[in-house]
């Protein structure tokens, strides 16, 4: 700020001295105000820059379930043939080429594919998303995808009880997405952040893949794990079925059948 006053006002001649000295005084003055005032603006342009950005009018929409692009994302079509990118506020479904990615999508497909909704919303995110409540016959289709154990309640975003409530009962009853060993959190599938939780044999992932964390594996094989028919092989991301030769034997651990990629020998 005093660097800024004194290029604000250079010292052009002598005779300008005391003209300076009142701009200066006054810009002490009123200094306070100027910070607030660039306070503000600055506060202004990062709220625009954050994820769920503010918008002014809050509204419902009407409109006809015309796709469901994964778990958490439809397009609806309203009475004018508008199309309206709907992103379900509240709540985070696994990435579609994430273990449960494509059973979320089918399960909010089941909720409201083809069917009229409204959609309660305020505010639009960083994609030009309207960020909405969705209401298909009667119910609270975010809701119902927690209940379900579907998606992630978006606890950064989010602190409705209800949807962290929804959350902890589907994981306790390991319903859905809960049923898997070792589910990530979609925003970390989609950063690449490595889990914070990742404890031995499990693994990190890494933009959209599961890698290795030999380091952290100390044995292949952890013979408490439970025999669910599959095994991911950490080092290749393969997947191996009862019959293959690899099947626990490999350092990995026990999985569902859509998660990694097929072994090319026994088909995964
Ligand atoms: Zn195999």
């Amino acid at each position: 700020m005093r660097k800024n006053v004194m290029e604000s006002f250079p010292l052009k001649s002598h005779v300008k001295v005391k003209e300076n000295r009142i701009k200066a005084w006054l810009f002490c003055r009123f200094k306070n105000a100027i910070f607030l005032a660039v306070v503000a603006a600055l506060s202004l342009v990062t709220a625009c820059d954050g994820k769920p950005s503010v918008r002014l009018s809050s509204s419902d929409l009407i409109g006809r379930v015309v796709k469901v692009a994964d778990g958490d994302t439809i397009t609806i079509l309203d009475s004018s043939k508008t199309q309206h990118k709907i992103r379900l506020q509240g709540i985070d479904a696994p990435e579609k080429n994430q273990a449960y990615g494509d059973a979320a999508g089918r399960y909010l497909s089941g909720l409201v594919a083809g069917k009229e909704v409204r959609v309660a919303w305020g505010k639009r995110d960083k994609y030009n998303r309207i960020l909405g409540t969705v209401y298909a016959n009667g119910e609270e289709v975010n809701l119902e995808m927690l209940k379900a154990g579907y998606a992630w309640h978006y606890k950064r975003f989010d602190s409705t009880p209800a949807y962290a409530q929804a959350e902890s009962a589907a994981r306790a009853a390991r319903r859905g997405l809960w049923a898997g060993l070792n589910p990530i959190p979609p925003e970390q599938f989609r950063h690449g952040v490595p889990s914070p939780s990742a404890a031995p044999g499990r693994v990190e992932y890494h933009a959209g893949r599961t890698l290795p964390v030999s380091a952290r594996t100390p044995a292949p094989v952890n013979a408490t794990w439970p025999d669910t028919g599959y095994w991911l092989s950490t080092n290749s991301n393969k997947r191996h079925n009862r019959n293959c030769e690899n099947y626990r034997k490999t350092r990995g651990y026990p999985c569902q059948k859509n998660e990694g990629e097929r072994c090319g020998k026994c088909g995964g």
